[in-house]
């Protein structure tokens, strides 16, 4: 949509997300992001310059979200959670933008994954409560590379000291608020929640950066006014990120279906983390029987000898598998094999859960009945109070510290090392009742 790379280059995105609150400048920063890299197309650009003046103003650059919006909301964009710009490194994808307001739940119900944050505070009026929820939310999601912009330089006059005493209240906050996830496997799990030990939380918060997004100081560009400070750009920033490693990871293939397909059993799926080899041995979790692949089917593809992540292929084994097994490989890190799952979870029904009652836990293709043995802590997330430890219920739009007890062993990872076998569904009556991920 908004991306003007060759169709022939090979790129790595990173998928970023851009928090604050309300009117810190987010659509601005995006318009503003898009345009300083050449994401946007010559007649958009007209068309804010246009819309701009229309209303007295030079370049508002929050229009071009405004007008992705509006395009999202006619219907014309046809992917909309897609928005690209792209630096000489790599390429970027905004989740959730335009429209970005559902994001914190699809966050936390695992719909999106961001691998890096950028998390806005307008430098006239400071933290504010969603500042800190943001805080929060991204620390319990594990997002390991975050920048805090504090944006409107250009309102208090580029000052070097207002910026500093914000720094030292930001860099408090995410002391205080984030914790870091615990490292794959998530074999002695251990709370993520606000109040552990600080010790845990090294480098999540990679940047902090003064910047007018309006004026485009430090966005892609440094300014003069702002030339007592010595960091990156935001763009330099972001450049100086990770990209997730998803095929160098443990292979991870939920069984979806098996098909017999001319007298063979052809177990189909899509490859979750890693890659699967013809003639490898694999284990079929959660029973744990070892197996090798006597062949790899792709529709119209013949003798393939190797299938990487996000494939969805057909296998043959030599060994009997069925829905919602997991197949690993025999030789690196397995994942966790449990029916005891310490997770986050957040309360997306109106009605509230009772300790006890009975669910059923969604993960890629397994599904168990189960029920949530423990709520350790409720959360309002509005405030990143505790509501309650050793609670007896969890209310709407709550998050929680749960254990959740199944009847059959389930198969997971930890959310930050293998997204799509780290977050879940709980269902209560065949509705969808909470998100949750696994530390
Ligand atoms: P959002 O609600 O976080 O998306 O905020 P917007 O991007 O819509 O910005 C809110 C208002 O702040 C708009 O009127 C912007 O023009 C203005 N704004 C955003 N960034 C800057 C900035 O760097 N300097 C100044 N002076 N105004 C800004």
């Amino acid at each position: 949509m908004t991306s003007n790379h060759s169709p022939f280059t090979i790129y790595h995105s990173l998928p970023i997300v851009i928090v604050g609150h309300v009117d810190h400048g987010k659509s601005t920063l995006i318009g503003r992001l898009l345009y300083d890299t050449g994401s946007l197309p010559p007649e958009k650009i007209e068309e804010i310059r246009r819309a701009s003046e229309a209303t007295g103003r030079e370049m508002e650059f929050s229009f071009a979200m405004d007008h992705l919006e509006e395009e999202r909301q006619r219907g014309i964009t046809i992917d909309i959670s897609q928005t690209f710009f792209s630096t000489k490194k790599r390429q970027y994808v905004i989740i959730d933008a335009p429209g970005h307001k559902e994001f914190l739940k699809n966050m936390i119900t695992g719909t999106s994954q961001a691998e890096a944050a950028l998390l806005l505070l307008d430098a006239v009026e400071g933290v504010r409560e969603q500042t800190k929820r943001h805080c929060f939310i991204l620390g319990m999601l594990g997002i390991k590379q975050i920048v805090v912009l504090i944006n409107k330089m250009d309102m208090i006059n580029y000052s070097r000291e207002r910026f500093d005493a914000l720094s030292t209240e930001i860099t408090e906050l995410f002391s205080q608020l984030i914790t870091r996830p615990i490292s794959h496997p998530a074999a002695v799990p251990v709370p993520q929640f606000p109040n552990s030990p600080i010790s845990q939380s090294p480098n999540l918060l990679s940047y902090i950066i003064p910047i007018s997004a309006r004026y485009g100081s430090n966005v892609a560009t440094r300014d003069d006014r702002l030339k007592w400070f010595d960091g990156p750009t935001v763009l330099e920033a972001l450049d100086s990120f990770e990209t997730p490693e998803i095929e160098g990871k443990p292979l991870r293939f939920p069984v979806q279906d098996v098909y017999p397909i001319n007298g063979k059993k052809v177990i189909v799926g899509r490859i979750e983390a890693g890659q699967i080899n013809r003639g490898e041995g694999l284990r079929i979790l959660p029973e744990g029987e070892t197996a090798s692949v006597v062949s790899i089917e792709k529709f119209q593809e013949e003798g393939l000898t190797i299938a990487r992540t996000g494939e969805c292929i057909g296998l043959c084994l030599d060994k009997p598998a069925v829905r919602g097994n997991i197949l690993v490989s025999d030789t690196m890190i397995s994942p966790l094999v449990t029916q005891s799952i310490r997770a986050n979870i957040f309360w997306m029904s109106d009605k509230p859960y009772h300790k006890g009652e009975a669910i059923t836990f969604k993960c890629a293709t397994q599904e168990v009945e189960g029920k949530i043995g423990n709520i350790y802590r409720r959360f309002d997330p509005a405030t990143i109070k505790i509501v309650e430890k050793d609670a007896q219920e969890v209310g709407p739009a709550e998050i929680a510290e749960v254990e959740i007890l199944l009847e059959k062993p389930v198969v997971v990872d930890s959310f930050n090392e293998i997204p799509e076998m780290g977050r879940f569904v709980l269902e209560k009556g065949g509705h969808p009742v909470a998100g949750g991920i696994i530390p």
